[in-house]
């Protein structure tokens, strides 16, 4: 028996914005590349693929499994366990959520105890800020407010888009840092919040996202490979039936609609890119994204219109992308080398900067 190549597009959006349609089409474009939609002949398996929304982005999903029933109950369950991942931990707009409850906490001299799941990503968080040398900071939540790219660029807000007022800006920036954070660890883990300042953890959720899927895998024996990819965090997953290699396509930043490259991967990956082309608002010509540089608390404007990163982890490969992005090629190379991670860069002139080990075993151009 061949295997079985069915298309389960299950569509459940919640915006109808132009922005999330935008997201499907891209999204439907780039699930060819990543699947090849070949049939195999010499395997019983089957494949399944689901677009969905959660998150606030897309998720793809392409499964290789013995049986199909194995397909169908984990796509529900991926689609569940990122909604939770969302309302119950990362959210800094849904009550229910752990980072709700810790921005409610600011100035609380008690502190806020964390469960130790959030603790650890804080405790990651703070390693990437020391690394990056400030430039990854997961305290910049009240500037990312005051900026509000994320809403403007979902059409979420109405009129034209503002830039924040320099002195409110100035003003905000003050009561960002991850220096001033304190996590007491003594017997469960308290987090001191200074007045004002909020998290924000979307530099990292989607990376987080894919270590959870991952462990949802991992658990379902029947599933022999997979590509989930939720917005620009891709997770790959064992093998396809005919052996060849998990083909993950790197947009083209000028024209997300192509790409500039393949990543040919084996088994278990993580590929996260950053880039100014997902979520930006525009004035007078100018583009304002959504990663911000602490240090100006403007755009980051190293020269970069995205990075991918690839590691073994998601937390780590998206928190790098971030970081990277801020940086620029020189900066950020040296801060993947020591993750070990691998990345490339494409710079606002087209050209592509990449680490040696990217260049020579995973990167195809186009
Ligand atoms: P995306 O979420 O689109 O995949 P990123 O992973 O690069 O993109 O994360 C961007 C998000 O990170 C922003 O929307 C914002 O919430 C947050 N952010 C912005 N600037 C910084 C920064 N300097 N450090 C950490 N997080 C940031
Ligand atoms: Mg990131």
């Amino acid at each position: 028996m061949g295997t079985l190549e069915h298309h389960c597009y299950r569509f459940s959006i919640a915006e109808e914005g132009g922005k999330m349609k935008r997201f499907l089409y891209v999204a439907l474009g780039t699930m060819i590349l990543l699947c090849g939609c070949g049939r195999n002949s010499a395997s019983e398996t089957v494949s399944r693929q689901y677009v969905d929304v959660a998150m606030g982005t897309v998720v793809r999903q392409v499964v290789y499994c013995s049986e199909e029933a194995a397909a169908e109950a984990f796509s529900g369950r991926a689609m569940e366990l990122l909604e939770e991942l969302e309302g119950e931990l990362l959210s800094w707009r849904l009550e229910n959520s752990q980072v709700y409850s810790v921005n409610a906490s600011g100035g609380n001299e008690e502190g806020v105890r964390l469960s130790e799941e959030l603790a650890e990503i804080l405790r990651q968080c703070l390693k990437l800020y020391g690394d990056s040398e400030g430039a990854f900071d997961v305290t910049m939540g009240s500037a990312v407010r005051l900026w509000n790219i994320d809403q403007w660029a979902a059409g979420q807000q109405e009129g034209e888009f503002e830039l924040p007022d320099p002195q409110e800006l100035k003003q905000t920036l003050e009561i960002c840092g991850s220096g001033r954070l304190k996590l007491g660890e003594g017997e469960a883990p308290v987090l001191y919040l200074p007045e004002g300042m909020q998290l924000d953890l979307g530099a990292v959720g989607k990376g987080l996202a894919l270590t959870e899927l991952l462990g949802l895998l991992e658990k379902e024996s029947r599933i022999t490979g997979a590509v989930i990819s939720v917005g620009g965090s891709v997770l790959t997953y064992g093998s396809k039936p005919d052996g060849s290699s998990w083909r993950v396509g790197i947009p083209d930043p000028a024209d997300t609609s192509s790409s500039v490259g393949i990543l040919s991967l084996e088994g278990q990956w993580c590929v996260s890119t950053s880039g100014d082309y997902e979520r930006y608002a525009e004035v007078d010509g100018v583009r304002y994204h959504h990663i911000l540089d602490p240090a100006t608390g403007y755009p980051a404007d190293s020269g970069v219109r995205s990075v991918t990163v690839l590691t073994r982890e998601g937390l780590i490969g998206d928190g790098l992308s971030t970081a990277c992005f801020i940086l620029g090629p020189r900066k950020g190379m040296e801060l993947a080398g020591k993750y070990g991670a691998e990345v490339l860069f494409v710079l606002e002139d087209g050209k592509i900067v990449m680490s040696e080990g990217m260049e020579k075993t995973y990167f195809q151009r186009q």
